[in-house]
């Protein structure tokens, strides 16, 4: 991103103004609904492979938890901070309220570098980091996932850790493996969800998925998922990229080939039948669905003028700034908004958690017929708002998010007057 951008946190905040000037709502609650019910820092101290010490520094942000237990990932990244994560346990509460499920938003992380570790240090620290947070964390408290840089056996680590002070607790995380209580389709959920949104919205824009262009930034479990499941319903994916380049064809990119590729060397460049381009290439090709599935900020006021897909689907979690929103929105160009394109992970992770509080299995079949219900139902209330309010995707989809949050914490009596 530039200078010219806001901060990831200030843009959050931006739409939720927008969203909360057309409901209306009284500046208490505007207030209420812009801080983090509560937040904390932790210090985690990791004895090194090599006998030296490292503390590194953990966060675990609740937005709001009006509707339910706090809900929402951790992310290990080099370059996560307090306020990156306070955006997005906000996003986690609009996201949690569009799905209509019954959570509210959270989110966590550790500044490291998950590559530089081995994996009996990251085990330690992610061990270190639960019984940090271990007072806030619960299985009607507050449920851990899987984001950037974690993985189902950080989920595995994380649910010994409570497990030892706790006893067997599989519903305290969310994302685990299968063989620990994790669910079947959990995996392929983000990306699976954003395949089906991205469908909806070019068949409202009478663009046929079979044959439609698709551009995919980001190949890592959200991104791959979403080139599979797009390619499944008939669209040419014409490119693919992770941090490291991109890979063109414009007949078409054969995502499975690649996935073996990247499988075997932890990238997609090289693999067969494709030209390498830039990930700045990638963004602005000529296509019609252009999905950034990788990290925050892609899109700026310095590239936004370069896309040329009509359907930008956020699988990421804000991978538009909050000025590239604007430049494409006068634009045309249909952006579908992160709460609602990637919801499939929190909704798969919702199923997860009520199987295990009844200890009992669904088959991935069932998953995913209702994973399609949830995200059919949650399209369906950001459209029917659309034409209410006569606004975009995005300014619906918050405006839907924000009246059930505002709801709920009326209820509760959070605000009195
Ligand atoms: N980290 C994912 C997200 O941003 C999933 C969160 C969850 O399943 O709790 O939506």
């Amino acid at each position: 991103m530039t200078t010219a951008d806001k901060p990831m946190l200030e843009g959050a905040r931006a739409y939720f103004e927008q969203a909360v000037g057309r409901l209306g709502l009284g500046d208490d609650m505007r207030q209420l609904l812009l801080h983090p019910w509560r937040e904390l820092t932790v210090a985690v101290p990791v004895r090194r492979d090599d006998g030296s010490f490292s503390v590194f520094t953990g966060f675990r942000v609740q937005h709001n938890g009006a509707r339910g237990p706090y809900k929402g990932g951790v992310r290990y990244h080099p370059r996560a901070d307090l306020d990156h994560t306070r955006a997005l346990a906000m996003l986690m509460s609009w996201k949690t309220a569009l799905a209509d499920i019954p959570f509210g938003g959270a989110k966590g992380g550790v500044v490291v570098d998950p590559q530089a570790l081995s994996v009996a240090e990251l085990n330690r620290l992610t061990r270190r980091y639960t019984s940090q947070i271990g007072h806030l964390i619960g299985v009607n408290r507050d449920i851990p996932a899987p984001d950037l840089g974690t993985n189902a056996q950080t989920m595995a680590w994380m649910m010994d850790a409570y497990g030892a002070t706790h006893g067997y607790t599989p519903g305290i995380v969310t994302g685990k493996p299968v063989e620990l209580g994790g669910s079947a389709g959990r995996e392929a959920a983000p990306g699976r969800g954003a395949a089906l949104i991205a469908a909806m919205a070019a068949r409202d824009l009478r663009i046929d998925i079979s044959g439609a262009t698709v551009a995919i930034q980001g190949f890592g479990q959200v991104g791959s998922w979403a080139a599979k499941t797009i390619n499944e319903a008939g669209a040419r994916v014409i490119a693919v990229s992770d941090a490291l380049g991109a890979i063109y064809n414009p007949n078409g990119v054969d995502v499975w080939e690649t996935d073996r590729h990247y499988a075997v060397n932890g990238t997609v460049k090289g693999a067969p039948n494709a030209e390498p381009i830039t990930n700045a290439e990638l963004l602005a090709l000529d296509c019609q669905i252009l999905i950034p599935a990788a990290i925050e900020d892609v899109i700026h006021s310095g590239n936004a003028s370069k896309v040329r897909a009509r359907i930008i689907v956020e699988a990421a979690n804000a991978p538009v700034t909050f000025e590239a929103d604007q430049i494409l929105n006068d634009r045309g160009v249909v952006i579908i908004p992160d709460i609602l394109a990637n919801a499939g992970g929190v909704i798969v992770s919702y199923f997860e958690w009520a199987q295990n509080i009844q200890e009992f299995r669904w088959d991935e079949q069932r998953v995913n017929q209702e994973l399609t219900g949830f995200m059919t139902r949650s399209y369906k209330a950001v459209t029917d708002m659309m034409r209410e309010q006569s606004t975009n995707h995005r300014t619906a989809a918050y405006s839907v998010a924000v009246a059930r949050v505002e709801r709920a914490t009326k209820l509760r009596g959070f605000v009195t007057s």
